[in-house]
């Protein structure tokens, strides 16, 4: 099955191949039918994993860290005490119905359920993203009033997913309000859909009177092919910085090799490390789930042998608090 959209751009097309049935990718990947009674059958969040990511998953390969990541397996439906519907006080921050408050200074925009890829381990899984309007008139409303606000963080889903016609008119409402000086976006979509960093989304970011910052999402090294990090050049290439942040996901990239291969990587293509998060308790995500102190030891083996500025700062996020806080 392929999603549905109405545009023919390139980005869009990519997205039509994207895999929403887990039979076709089960095929797709030559996995062994012994398999079969380990897949969630209908998954409340479903699948959606596009096919450039798919190609870098090992034939018959279950277990591919990869593959870890995107496919609905049956320890989904395990209750565990402590993982619950909204594990990082999400609803209790909401300000308007899509904007958020939790830290001083920020504020941060749902601009959509959408994504490019759906993340097993996301802690927004459970989000009730009932309303879809577009027009963001209640959060500017707010952003406009409130003075203290001076970065917003364009979140989701990805607010990659939005149309660049959407963005150009939220991005102009945004670029006209004083006080808010950095416009930051939180976006996993380059690493699924390349080509979504195409040049009418390329002269919006250039034309905005303020601070771009752009904050990807990579797990594994990977992710991380030629054709992904020639988009994020482009995006460098416009004086726009690039963070990187992780979440430390068991059976995926939980391994001395694969985080410091991730990390390596990604300074050599100049995104710097930002954020290592300890997984969110998400209902349904407990497989995913590393103890602190293995964080922790992970990453001190990884400060023996890479500069100081290739380390994330490995962190919580606790409900209610006003900040991550450092694991490490
Ligand atoms: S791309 Fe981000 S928001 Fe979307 S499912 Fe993955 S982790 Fe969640």
């Amino acid at each position: 099955m392929l999603l549905a959209t109405q545009s023919p751009s390139p980005w869009r097309l990519a997205q039509r191949k994207n895999f929403t049935d887990w039979k076709t990718l089960a095929h797709f990947l030559e996995l062994d039918t012994s398999h079969y009674a380990k897949i969630v059958e209908i998954a409340h969040f479903p699948l959606n994993l596009p096919l450039r990511l798919a190609e870098k998953i090992e034939k018959n390969s279950f277990d591919d860290p990869i593959l870890r990541q995107f496919l609905p397996i049956i320890e989904e439906g395990t209750q565990v005490e402590g993982f619950t519907i909204d594990p990082v006080g999400d609803l209790s921050a909401r300000k308007g119905d899509k904007l958020l408050h939790k830290y001083e200074g920020r504020a941060l925009l749902i601009t959509t359920s959408a994504c490019a890829m759906h993340c097993r381990y996301c802690f927004r899984r459970n989000f009730p993203y009932e309303n879809q309007d577009k027009t963001f008139t209640e959060e500017l409303e707010i952003l406009q009033n409130d003075h203290s606000i001076k970065e917003i963080i364009l979140s989701g889903g990805d607010p990659l997913s939005l149309s660049n016609e959407l963005l150009r008119s939220l991005l102009t409402r945004l670029g006209e309000i004083p006080h808010i000086t950095k416009i930051r976006f939180h976006s996993r979509f380059p690493i699924g859909i390349p080509e979504r960093i195409d040049e009418e989304f390329l002269t919006l970011l250039a034309e905005l009177p303020k601070q771009v910052i752009f904050i990807i999402h990579s797990n594994h090294p990977r992710e991380l092919d030629e054709d992904v990090l020639g988009s994020l050049k482009k995006l460098q290439k416009l004086g726009i910085p690039i963070l990187n942040q992780s979440v430390l996901l068991k059976g995926v990239n939980d391994s001395f090799e694969t985080m410091k291969e991730l990390l390596e990587k990604l300074i050599d293509n100049g995104i710097l490390p930002y954020y290592l998060h300890q997984l969110d308790r998400a209902e349904g995500v407990s497989h995913f789930e590393t103890s602190e102190e293995f964080g922790k030891d992970l990453l001190a083996q990884l400060a023996k042998v890479l500069p100081g500025y290739a380390i994330p700062r490995y962190v919580r996020e606790i409900a209610g608090k006003n900040s991550k806080t450092p694991i490490f």
